[in-house]
């Protein structure tokens, strides 16, 4: 089986987001897809008023249905900071002998081979990038040859997804601007009913 790994803050999770994942299951024939809302990210905390459940929840909600995808606590439930790696380790044990790809956005893509122990992360995935804002195919396909160099495997896609992130979600709830469109419908009566980023 043909695995995606898809990690993030997911704060929250938005059709960007949806739209990352399923483009890769689709043009890679991906059987299933592993979304991992993070405990805290290695790279960045912000609002101490969403809870990693409430996080893990709204992710749940945008994938409901969806018989391919299935949310994991695996790093919410380890607490403390997840490192890529570690949970690489986890899943491909709980998965033996399937094929895991590492899905992830151009700035995610952009530093791979800076996180920690990416010998292991390499070993154990395929690294997949994708552009994002700023970022564009050309500066994806040098990165991509660098690490190959290095001993990762890697697909790339030249497809733009929507222009859309967390921050920005964060921000027009606060300003009190509509969201609809830019998040799945459920995840949007969420976060208006928990009265989330206002
Ligand atoms: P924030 O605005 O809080 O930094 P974010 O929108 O970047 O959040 P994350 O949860 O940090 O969301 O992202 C998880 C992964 O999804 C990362 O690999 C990121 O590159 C990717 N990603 C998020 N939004 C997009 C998008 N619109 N296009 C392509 N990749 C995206």
């Amino acid at each position: 089986m043909k695995i995606a790994v898809f990690g993030g803050s997911f704060n929250p999770i938005h059709n960007g987001h949806i739209q990352l994942v399923n483009t890769f299951t689709d043009n890679l024939g991906l059987d299933r897809a592993i979304i991992i809302p993070a405990y805290v990210s290695p790279f960045k905390e912000k609002d101490k008023y969403v809870t990693p459940i409430q996080r893990y929840e709204m992710c749940r909600l945008a994938f409901e249905g969806d018989e391919k995808a299935k949310i994991s606590d695996i790093e919410i439930k380890r607490k403390g900071a997840s490192y890529t790696y570690m949970t690489l380790e986890e899943l491909s044990e709980k998965y033996r002998g399937d094929e895991l790809f590492l899905i992830t956005g151009a700035d995610m893509f952009m530093s791979v081979h800076t996180w920690k122990h990416p010998e292991i992360i390499f070993r154990l995935a395929t690294i997949c990038g994708i552009p994002r804002e700023g970022e564009g195919i050309s500066s994806l396909k040098k990165q991509a040859e660098r690490l190959e160099k290095i001993g990762a495997r890697t697909e790339i896609l030249d497809i733009s997804i929507l222009t859309v992130s967390s921050t920005e979600i964060r921000n027009k709830v606060r300003n009190g601007e509509s969201i609809s469109g830019l998040v799945p419908r459920a995840v949007e009566y969420y976060i208006s009913k928990n009265r989330l980023y206002i």
